[in-house]
């Protein structure tokens, strides 16, 4: 029973986030509510109608393929996959089977507590069914969704816990986003998750147990959870497990029997005779989207500056961040040539403070609202000790909220306007120069001019000009 190891392959269909669909030129858009808009004779399957492939949606493919490190096939091919359901009008649907676009790639999650490598079986092209939708005695049907462009991505089954399916669709749905090739959105219905799950003592599978259409990476961590420990019971009590299709109810935290499967369904694979092999040439290569993906972004992060797993974590929710990190680092580094002082200075105000301004005032970090140079710029300021950390954080404040140039806030900042400061300037230029002083009491007002230009001396002319004669005019009465 303890020797029961979890082995847990996960299917994942993404909707791709073109303009149009797969075969026709009706509008992709999952936000659509209006039911039967975006339809045409091809998508709703009309007899006598021929698809023609949206080259977009095989770029963005071959580019998630690539970010997965997958072998592309050359040449790979359609098929239909027959099966008979109201969501499908043609009866059957437009995938790729035997000859997908690629096969053999990796993710490498990273978490603070385990390091995994996962391998992809395949990833293929496929249209999306049409929605039902269910009411008491009747369903409707809405095309909208019909043909939208799919890709559907297979893991080996060598996930081990629940913990591990989460951190792997987390991090393959960064990817997603890293690509732009969608929003990968659980609440627009863009990606699903399918799991199957078998207890088996070492390298040996058991018997798998499939649960389908799951959006959210949360429900799918429970549903596995759940799953796992329905299967442990039943061995423990000595009954066996049924290779079947469960769905899952999120409210009770159950799974539930859909339909056994004693056999693998027979689909009638067969050529698609009215679509040529797909061939990827060179206009598709040089359009793809190429990245370094999240989990390279992380290696690399953690050898080049030995930083922490959480601020490893947090640079890389997006590529932006990361790279704001590196150029703010690169820039400070030129003017410090102290790799600790700056990686130090760069984690602190970067994450304690600016990020966290950022969200406080909702604002997307961007180089308009600050360029890294002008970040490190106001950090080498702090580090040679010209401002503090308190103008610091005021200076990121003013430029989020849009009240200021880095630049202007520094030189403001350097400016002496503190009169405490100031009063004890003036008290030195009053002591050194008391013939001036008594001249400017006898009423010769030139006199107070010299004595504000010996304090502008004194500070190298960062005196605040107005607030330095206020203070000497009070100081001579
Ligand atoms: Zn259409």
């Amino acid at each position: 029973m303890n020797n029961l190891i979890p082995k847990i392959g996960l299917e994942i269909h993404l909707e791709l986030g073109t303009k149009t669909k797969l075969f026709c030129a009706c509008k992709n858009d999952p936000e659509e509510t209006e039911p039967n808009k975006n339809i045409c004779p091809i998508c709703t399957g009309q007899p006598g109608v021929l698809p023609v492939l949206n080259k977009q949606a095989v770029i963005y493919a071959y580019s998630l393929a690539k970010a997965l490190k997958m072998k592309i096939n050359q040449k790979s091919l359609f098929a239909r996959k027959h099966y008979f359901y109201p969501d499908l009008p043609k009866n059957y649907q437009i995938s790729q089977y035997e000859h997908p676009l690629a096969v053999e790639g990796e993710v490498l999650v990273i978490r603070e507590n385990f390091r995994k490598k996962v391998r992809i079986r395949r990833l293929h092209l496929e249209e999306d069914t049409a929605s039902n939708i269910h009411f008491a005695n009747y369903s409707l049907i809405d095309f909208n969704r019909s043909g939208i462009p799919l890709v559907e991505i297979v893991t080996e089954p060598e996930l081990n816990s629940a913990e591990e399916v989460e951190a792997f669709a987390e991090d393959l749905v960064l990817l997603i986003r890293y690509l732009k090739i969608s929003d990968a959105s659980a609440e627009k219905g863009q990606i699903r998750f399918e799991a199957n799950i078998s207890l088996g003592k070492g390298e040996e599978l058991g018997t798998k147990v499939e649960i389908k259409n799951i959006a959210k990476i949360k429900s799918l961590k429970n549903a596995v959870l759940t799953e796992i420990e329905r299967q442990k019971d039943l061995i423990s009590k000595g009954e066996k497990i049924i290779q079947e299709t469960r769905g899952y109810d999120e409210i009770k935290n159950i799974t539930f029997t859909q339909r056994a499967k004693e056999f693998e369904e027979d689909y009638r694979y067969f050529p698609e005779p009215d679509l040529p092999p797909l061939i990827i040439d060179q206009e598709i290569e040089n359009s793809a989207v190429y990245v370094e993906t999240p989990w390279d972004k992380r290696l690399r992060l953690e050898k080049e500056y030995n930083l922490d797993y959480q601020t490893i974590i947090l640079l890389t929710q997006n590529p932006f961040l990361s790279h704001f990190f590196e150029e703010s680092f690169s820039e400070l580094y030129k003017f410090t040539s102290n790799f600790e002082e700056t990686k130090k200075l760069i984690v602190n105000f970067m994450i304690n403070d600016l990020l966290g301004l950022l969200s406080k005032f909702r604002v997307e970090l961007s180089e308009k609202i600050i360029h890294p140079h002008e970040f490190a710029h106001l950090l080498f300021n702090f580090y040679q000790e010209k401002i503090s950390s308190k103008v610091v954080k005021e200076a990121l404040e003013k430029t989020i909220k849009g009240e200021g140039m880095i630049e202007d806030i520094i030189k403001e900042k350097e400016k002496i306007s503190d009169a405490q400061v100031l009063s004890n300037i003036i008290d030195e230029v009053i002591k050194e120069n008391q013939k001036i002083v008594q001249d400017y009491l006898a009423g010769k007002d030139k006199s107070l001019e010299f004595l504000i230009g010996e304090v502008m001396k004194k500070t190298k002319g960062r005196a605040d000009p107005k607030l330095t004669r206020e203070i000497l005019i009070d100081a001579l009465r």
